[in-house]
C-alpha cells in the first residue's frame, strides 16, 4: 500500500497545501484504500475532513458524504471547489431543475464527492439512483447522530445501515465523530457491523489550546475585559440559556463590538443570517447556546469562552476544539461558577431520558464538574476522560501554570473521609461539611448527627472552604457522588488507603487573589435603592451612603449586619437605618459574592447569632478589645470567629478609633512591613506579604497600612 499512501501524500500537497498528515489521518486513509470499514473518532478540529475527501480522490468511483448539516452543505462544497476538487449537494433549497441538472451530472460521473442528508436516504426514488452508482465510499460525518446516546440523535441516520444492507455492491464505510463516550462507539459498532480493531480513536490532543478554569470572578466583567485584551479577535462564547445568550449579545452590541448570536429560540432565517456573519468575518464574536457549531469549520476562532458549565466533557470538548483548527494557539476559558451546577442538573431532570440514562448523564456532569477542581493538567484530564493514559502535561494550561504551595493535607482528608464513613454515606456535600463544621442546622438534629464523634471536627473552616475541599477530594477521586440531582458521597478505594495512612493527599494553597472589582450591575441597584430612600426621606442621596461605600458594597457584597458594619462609611446609626434596605438589595446578588475577599468578611455562616451579636456591633467587640479582653476571648464573648473581630478592630481603627498599634501588631512586625512598605509601595497587599517572614499576616499589614 506505500505506494498508495504516498499518493494520498501528494493529493494532500497538491490540493490541501499541507504537508503532512496529522496523528490517526493517515491510518485511516490507509484503512480506506484497503477497503476495511472503520469508525474514525477523532477531536473537533482534528481534521476528520481530510480523511474521506482523500480516498474519495483516490478511489475510482463517487464518495457519498452523509451530513446533517444542510446549512452548511454549501459552504462545504464551496470549500472543496475553490481548491479544485469537484464535489456537489443535494438539498431541500435546490429547485426542481438545479436538482435535475445535478442528478444527471453525478450520473455522468462529473463529481468525486456527493454531500446529502441522510433524510434523503428515506426517498425510494433517490435510493433507487444511488443503486445505480458506482458509489466507492460512504462517508458518515458526525455519526454520534446514529447514536441514541449521543447528543445529536437524528432518527433518520438510523436509516442509514438498513440503507447499506440493502446495497448490492457494498462501498467502504466511514463513520466519523468526535464523540468518544464507550455507548456511542458501541452504537456505531453495532449498526455498522464494525470490529473492535477497526475503531481508530486518535489525536485528542489539541497542542495548540491552553485551557484555562476561571473562579470567583464577576463573570461579565471579566469578559469585557478579556475581548478587549484580544482585540476583538474571533471567538466564540457559549452560555447554558437562551435568555443569557440574549443578554450578552445586548450588552456587547450596546458596546458597540461586532457580535452575532446564535440559539434554538431563533428562526431559521435569523439563524443562518448570524451563522454566515461569523463564518464571513462581519462579526468578531459569536454568542450562542451549545446549538451553535457542529459542523462550521472556521479555522481562525482564537478563543471559546464558556460562560456557564457545560454538562459534560464531550460537549465541553467539543465546543471548546472549536477554537484554533488553523494551529495556531488560542484559548479555551472556562467561567465557572457553583450554581451553574443546578442549571445543567435542572436540565437533566426536566428531560424526558428515561431513568438509567439520567443517572448516567449525572456521573457525567460530576466528571464536568470535578474538571473544575481537578488540580491535573487540564488538557490531561480531558485525555483521560477519552480513555488516553498519557502522562504528559501541556505546561499551558492554567493548573500547569499554577503558582502556590503544595500543602500536606492528609488529616484534614482523613477527617473529611472518617465523618462520611459515619454518616454511612448516605448524605451529601453539604450535609458532611455542617457536620464537620458543627453546623446547628435542624437537619443535622433531627437525624441527630450532632452526637457523632467528627461534629464539629472542622470548626475552623468555614461552610463554603470546607466545601471546596470536598470538591477537591471528589475531583481527584477520593470521593464518588452517586447519579443524581442531590449526589450522596462515597468513599472510593484510594479514599480508604488514606484512611488507613497507607497514602497521603496534597493540595495547592490557593494563591490569595488581587481584591474583589466592583460590579457595575450591583452598583446600580444599590444606587437605585438609595434614590428611593432619599426620596423618601428628602435628603440627598450622598447623605445617605456615599458613592465610594456603594462601590464597596458592590465589591464584597456582604450578606448580614457584621459584614455591613466593615464597609467604610457604614456607621451604628446608618446600620440601624438603612441597613436591612440595602442588605435585601445585597441578597439578590449573594452568588456573586466573590470568594476570597482580602477584607476576609468572615463570619460563619453556620452559626446562629445570640441576640447579643445580632444587636451589638462591631463597636461592641472594640469597646471589649478596649478593655483589655483578649481577640480569641471576645471571638468567644460573640460567637463570632478571630477573624471578624479583627476586622471589627480594624475598621474602628481606620476610621480613627484611638488604638494602640502596638497592641494589635507586634513592635518587630510594625517595623518590617514598614520597611517593605517603603521600597515597593503600598499599592498591593500581596507583593508586601511575599517579602515579609510566614507570620505576617495580611492583617498585620492592613493595621499597619490603615492609617
Ligand atoms: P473536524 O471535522 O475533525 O472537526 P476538519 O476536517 O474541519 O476537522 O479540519 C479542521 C482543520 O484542520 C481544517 O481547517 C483543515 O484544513 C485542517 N487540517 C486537516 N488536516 C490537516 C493537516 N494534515 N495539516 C494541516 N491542517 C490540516
Ligand atoms: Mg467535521
Amino acid at each position: 500500500m506505500t505506494v498508495t499512501m504516498s499518493h494520498a501524500e501528494e493529493k494532500l500537497k497538491h490540493y490541501f497545501g499541507y504537508t503532512h498528515f496529522r496523528v490517526g489521518q493517515e491510518q485511516i486513509i490507509d484503512q480506506m484504500l484497503l477497503g476495511n470499514d472503520s469508525i474514525a473518532i477523532m477531536p473537533t478540529g482534528g481534521g476528520k475532513s481530510i480523511c474521506y475527501q482523500i480516498p474519495a480522490l483516490l478511489l475510482p468511483g463517487i464518495t457519498l458524504v452523509l451530513s446533517p448539516l444542510i446549512s452548511l452543505m454549501k459552504d462545504q462544497v464551496d470549500a472543496l471547489l475553490e481548491i479544485g476538487i469537484e464535489a456537489t449537494y443535494l438539498n431541500s433549497t435546490l429547485s426542481k431543475e438545479e436538482e435535475m441538472q445535478r442528478l444527471a451530472d453525478i450520473k455522468a460521473k462529473r463529481y468525486k464527492l456527493v454531500y446529502v442528508a441522510p433524510e434523503r436516504l428515506e426517498q425510494s426514488s433517490f435510493t433507487r439512483f444511488l443503486a445505480e452508482l458506482d458509489l466507492s465510499l460512504v462517508a458518515i460525518d458526525e455519526a454520534h447522530c446514529m447514536s441514541q446516546w449521543g447528543h445529536d440523535f437524528r432518527p433518520s441516520y438510523l436509516k442509514i445501515s438498513a440503507w447499506l444492507n440493502e446495497l448490492i455492491k457494498k462501498p467502504r464505510v466511514l463513520a466519523l465523530t468526535a464523540t468518544a463516550t464507550e455507548d456511542v462507539r458501541h452504537d456505531l459498532q453495532q449498526h455498522l457491523n464494525i470490529k473492535d480493531e477497526q475503531v481508530f480513536v486518535t489525536g485528542f490532543a489539541r497542542e495548540n489550546l491552553r485551557f484555562q478554569l476561571v473562579k470567583g470572578v464577576d463573570k461579565w466583567s471579566y469578559v469585557e475585559q478579556y475581548l478587549q485584551k484580544q482585540n476583538y479577535s474571533a471567538g466564540i462564547i457559549y452560555a447554558s440559556t437562551r435568555k443569557e445568550v440574549e443578554q450578552i449579545f445586548e450588552r456587547l452590541k450596546n458596546k458597540g463590538v461586532k457580535v452575532g448570536m446564535y440559539h434554538g429560540g431563533m428562526n431559521e432565517q435569523d439563524r443562518h443570517h448570524h451563522q454566515e456573519a461569523f463564518i464571513h468575518d462581519h462579526v468578531s464574536i459569536m454568542v450562542a447556546t451549545n446549538a451553535f457549531g457542529m459542523g462550521i469549520d472556521k479555522s481562525n476562532v482564537r478563543f471559546v469562552v464558556h460562560y456557564n458549565l457545560p454538562k459534560n466533557i464531550e460537549a465541553y470538548y467539543q465546543e471548546a476544539g472549536r477554537a484554533g483548527r488553523d494551529g495556531e494557539p488560542s484559548e479555551c476559558i472556562l467561567l465557572f461558577s457553583p450554581q451553574d451546577i443546578r442549571t445543567q442538573s435542572f436540565f437533566i431532570d426536566q428531560s424526558d431520558m428515561h431513568e438509567e440514562r439520567k443517572t448516567q448523564e449525572y456521573e457525567k456532569l460530576q466528571q464536568m464538574v470535578a474538571y473544575c477542581h481537578t488540580e491535573m493538567c487540564l488538557q490531561q484530564y480531558i485525555l483521560r476522560y477519552f480513555g488516553d493514559d498519557s502522562e504528559e502535561q501541556c505546561q499551558q494550561c492554567s493548573n500547569c501554570n499554577r503558582t502556590g504551595e503544595k500543602v500536606n493535607r492528609t488529616r484534614e482528608a482523613q477527617m473529611v473521609f472518617s465523618c462520611m464513613k459515619r454518616m454511612r454515606e448516605r448524605f451529601g456535600k453539604t450535609m458532611v461539611a455542617q457536620v464537620l463544621t458543627g453546623s446547628e442546622n435542624q437537619k443535622i438534629k433531627q437525624f441527630q448527627l450532632d452526637s457523632l464523634p467528627t461534629y464539629g471536627l472542622m470548626k475552623q473552616w468555614t461552610l463554603k472552604n470546607l466545601s471546596a475541599f470536598i470538591d477537591y477530594l471528589t475531583a481527584e477521586q477520593y470521593i464518588k457522588p452517586t447519579g443524581s440531582a442531590y449526589p450522596t458521597l462515597q468513599l472510593t478505594e484510594k479514599a480508604l488507603h488514606v484512611l488507613k495512612g497507607e497514602e497521603e493527599v496534597f493540595q495547592y494553597e490557593q494563591p490569595k487573589q488581587e481584591e474583589p472589582q466592583e460590579q457595575d450591575d450591583v452598583f446600580e441597584a444599590l444606587r437605585t435603592c438609595r434614590k428611593e430612600l432619599a426620596d423618601a426621606h428628602h435628603v440627598p442621596p450622598y447623605v445617605i451612603f456615599s458613592d465610594k461605600t456603594l462601590r464597596q458594597m458592590s465589591q464584597y457584597i456582604p450578606l448580614t449586619e457584621d459584614e455591613l458594619a466593615l464597609i467604610q462609611g457604614v456607621g451604628e446609626q446608618k446600620l440601624q437605618k438603612y441597613g436591612e434596605t440595602f442588605l435585601q438589595v445585597l441578597h439578590q446578588f449573594q452568588e456573586r459574592k466573590p470568594e476570597h475577599s482580602e477584607i476576609a468578611i468572615n463570619t460563619s455562616p453556620t452559626k446562629p447569632k445570640t441576640s447579643s451579636a445580632k444587636k451589638g456591633s462591631y463597636l461592641e467587640s472594640v469597646t471589649l478589645f478596649k478593655q483589655g479582653v483578649s481577640i480569641e476571648d471576645i471571638a468567644k464573648e460573640r460567637q463570632l470567629t478571630e477573624q471578624t473581630i479583627l476586622n471589627h478592630i480594624m475598621k474602628a481603627y481606620q476610621d480613627g478609633e484611638p488604638l494602640e498599634l502596638e497592641s494589635l501588631v507586634d513592635k518587630e512586625k510594625v517595623t518590617a512591613i514598614k520597611r517593605v512598605v517603603d521600597e515597593i509601595g503600598s499599592e498591593y497587599l500581596r507583593p508586601i506579604k511575599e517579602q515579609l517572614p510566614e507570620d505576617v499576616t495580611y492583617q498585620d499589614i492592613r493595621f499597619v497600612l490603615g492609617k
